[in-house]
């Protein structure tokens, strides 16, 4: 997109927009001392930003002497944005007004090493359906999230970390921002979930600006949050905790193809394994149990724990330890002020949590840990949507995108922002 310069009336409004939505500044008077801009350019500005559907009276409010001056706010049922979450075993599918609150969703089994063209084919399926469901012939924009590295300029895969002849390695050189951005005919953006999470988590009234967000899932994805923005690093490799070297055993293979990283400890799919052959050698009751009825998951280790069965402890304990070691080098590194351990059952055992948070103590300088905070994510992982909306919307308002679709009225119907 063409950078617009700070005259352009389109840079302004998108500047007025941006104070309203993050509640900086919601009168005129507040907004021409915030911008600098008179009164007047104010007033035009804001009714261009009122056509355009993203801003609307909220009454009246304070008053500096004389008559209170109108309030102004975001209008979050303006649009709605489509959020398409690529997972390793299923596909979620939601739609939700400007603010991230979700109007409707759904989920369906699927997997990720069914190769590229047959998953975009059916993400985009799922997506249409739940448009028609919901009556909405075109949101405003579309993030799709999939849980590897994202080339975040070219909306490509960036990088992959696991070897050449995995399913799951998907090629480089397919343009999936495009892809979809032609299916769909709106704007879209490809991110990598593990950037998501800290983005969402940065969006959290009252989070600080040094953040990690930590997604326990078959895999351990990191990432990290400076100075109020996310990290992607040189690679957009940024974050790929699961693959520190954290063991000198070489008795698991990592999905990246070698021994010892965190993942073969403390990803889900290890503790999973480690599970299975503590039933094989009849070391857990509990497990045992477990797997009668169902194929064993990282709950029943979870639940194990909670009941005190030593297996499910022991697995606890070591996965904790690990990712607390691996995460000590990490705040030395990068100061956090919050750490949110998010995703699959795991993250919100207390077990798991008192273990990480006494590693964590005695593995960095006390000025570090007495400063920080170690807090579980949402148990619905809600970051990820809040992260996903939250992108689209700050680039339909920024001001290339915004002097782009502002003149036709909506950013769906502006073929300049599909390429
Ligand atoms: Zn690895």
């Amino acid at each position: 997109m063409l950078e617009v310069s700070a005259q352009d009336p389109w840079f302004q409004v998108s500047e007025v927009v941006q104070l309203i939505r993050r509640g900086v500044a919601t009168t005129r008077p507040e907004l021409a001392d915030a911008t600098h801009l008179g009164r007047n350019i104010i007033s035009h500005r804001i009714r261009a930003g009122q056509e355009v559907g993203l801003v609307e009276p909220d009454g009246s409010g304070r008053s500096r002497g004389g008559r209170a001056a109108e309030v102004w706010r975001f209008r979050h049922d303006a649009g709605q944005v489509l959020v398409c979450v690529v997972e390793k075993e299923f596909l979620r599918t939601l739609l939700t007004d400007l603010g991230g609150n979700i109007l409707s969703e759904s989920q369906v089994v699927w997997s990720l090493g069914s190769g590229v063209d047959s998953t975009l084919e059916q993400v985009a399926q799922e997506a249409e359906k739940l448009l028609k469901e919901a009556g909405i012939q075109k949101p405003w924009g579309a993030c799709i999230a999939v849980p590897t590295t994202v080339d975040v300029a070219e909306g490509r895969m960036a990088s992959p970390v696991v070897p050449i002849d995995s399913p799951y390695r998907w090629p480089l050189d397919v343009d999936i921002r495009g892809w979809f951005a032609q299916r769909l005919g709106v704007p879209v953006w490809l991110a990598s979930v593990s950037k998501l999470m800290p983005l969402g988590a940065l969006m959290t009234p009252g989070a600080p600006k040094e953040l990690v967000y930590i997604r326990m899932g078959s895999n351990i994805m990191g990432g990290l949050a400076a100075n109020g923005r996310v990290c992607h690093g040189a690679q957009w490799m940024a974050g790929s905790l699961g693959h520190v070297t954290v063991s000198d055993e070489q008795t698991r293979i990592c999905s990246c193809g070698r021994y010892g990283c965190l993942d073969t400890v403390a990803g889900g799919g290890a503790m999973v394994a480690d599970a299975k052959d503590a039933v094989a050698q009849g070391r857990s009751p509990y497990l045992a149990k477990a797997t009668v009825k169902h194929e064993l998951a990282v709950d029943d280790i979870s639940e194990g724990a909670k009941v005190g069965d030593t297996v499910c402890v022991e697995i606890v304990v070591r996965a904790a330890t690990m990712l607390g070691r691996a995460l000590s080098a990490m705040i030395a590194w990068g100061n956090p002020a919050r750490i949110i351990i998010g995703g699959s059952a795991i993250a919100h055992n207390e077990l798991f949590l008192t273990v990480l948070r006494q590693t964590i103590q005695v593995s960095t300088l006390a000025s570090f840990y007495e400063n920080l905070e170690i807090v579980q994510g949402d148990p619905e992982q809600r970051e990820l949507v809040t992260g996903a909306v939250g992108l689209v919307v700050e680039y339909l308002i920024s001001p290339p995108y915004l002097a782009a679709w502002g003149p036709g009225g909506s950013p769906a119907d502006c073929p300049e922002m599909q390429s």
